[in-house]
């Protein structure tokens, strides 16, 4: 089984179709919904999906075939280290413990591969180090 965390821009007319269903229905896929905003313009959907690699790809395959736009992210979130402070603030907010304390030097690390792009420390950093990239 592997793992694969893909963006999803749905052009409008898609936005209230049930396309993901499918994943799970027809490819035997499993998804969580990391992020998930609905704009005027269309909708976008962050999923982490969970499956066999051939399932997922032929998942995602049927995705685009119905018009839907999917971008593999392996990266969500960047950390501007010429702005970042080491105040922590984004420490404790963070809800998947991808940063921390360094206690030695007191520096604040960023674990890119817990990351699931939720924006908080985004909006929390007082100059803007941490910024998304979805
Ligand atoms: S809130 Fe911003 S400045 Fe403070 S530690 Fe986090 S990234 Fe650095
Ligand atoms: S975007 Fe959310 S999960 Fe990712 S580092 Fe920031 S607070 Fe943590």
């Amino acid at each position: 089984m592997s793992k694969k965390k893909v963006n999803l821009y749905f052009p409008p007319e898609k936005v209230n179709e049930p396309i993901t269903y499918h994943l799970v229905k027809d490819y035997g896929l499993l998804f969580n919904i990391l992020r998930a905003v609905v704009e005027e313009k269309g909708g976008r959907l962050l999923i982490e999906v969970e499956g066999r690699p051939a399932q997922i790809s032929e998942g995602l395959a049927y995705i685009r075939s119905r018009g839907v736009e999917v971008k593999e992210l392996n990266e969500y979130v960047d950390k501007d280290l010429s702005r970042c402070t080491n105040c922590g603030m984004c420490v404790s907010i963070c809800p998947a413990d991808a940063i921390e304390m360094d206690r030695e030097t007191w520096e604040v690390i960023f674990h890119q591969s817990k990351c699931i792009a939720c924006g908080l420390c985004v909006s929390s950093c007082p100059p803007q180090a941490m910024k998304l990239k979805i």
